[in-house]
């Protein structure tokens, strides 16, 4: 899918790291609901359904899977807050520095999943990590591994 244009022809294009719009990255999102019941201004439309899969091992119990059906934004009454993305625990939603695309009727500022999904294109990178930081809780818990697992292996 190619992605959209930043802003419309004429328009300044706005800086990458700017609340241009926001962007779905629909493989992890787990249909959890957080964001949507979080948004002040209930713009936010996460409908899903639930799958049920067979155990893959004798014994072990099926596996309940959330479907995504639906996701769409409201941009007539989202304030640009980013609270959907801060409380999102999937990192599914993202700033993109894309303009929503100005409409004349209100009810065509709702974005459906599809175009969300084209905007994950224009998210930047994250910055890089300051060399002298200290190292995510993550990265400490794999180093402890890590020194554990050698301190076990046969010599
Ligand atoms: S909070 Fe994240 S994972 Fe949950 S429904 Fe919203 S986008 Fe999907
Ligand atoms: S930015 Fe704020 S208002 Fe807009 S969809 Fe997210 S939570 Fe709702």
């Amino acid at each position: 899918m190619s992605s959209p244009p930043l802003a419309p022809p004429g328009a300044e294009e706005p800086a990458p790291r700017s609340r241009g719009t926001i962007a779905l990255l629909e493989e992890n999102c787990t249909v959890c609901m957080l964001c949507a019941r979080e948004c002040p201004d209930w713009c936010l439309h996460v409908e899903g359904h639930t799958e049920v899969a067979p155990p893959t091992q004798l014994g072990a119990r099926p596996r309940t899977t959330h479907v995504l059906d639906r996701f769409a934004i409201d941009f007539s009454l989202c304030m640009y807050c980013g609270i959907c993305i801060e409380v999102c625990p999937f990192d599914a939603l993202f700033w993109a520095p894309a303009l929503v695309p100005a409409e004349a009727d209100r009810a065509a500022l709702v974005e459906e999943r599809d175009a969300l999904r084209a905007w994950i294109g224009l998210v930047p990178p994250p910055p890089a990590l300051d060399p002298a930081a200290e190292p995510s809780e993550e990265e400490a818990a794999a180093a402890r591994q890590d020194a554990v697992a050698a301190a076990r292996a046969p010599r």
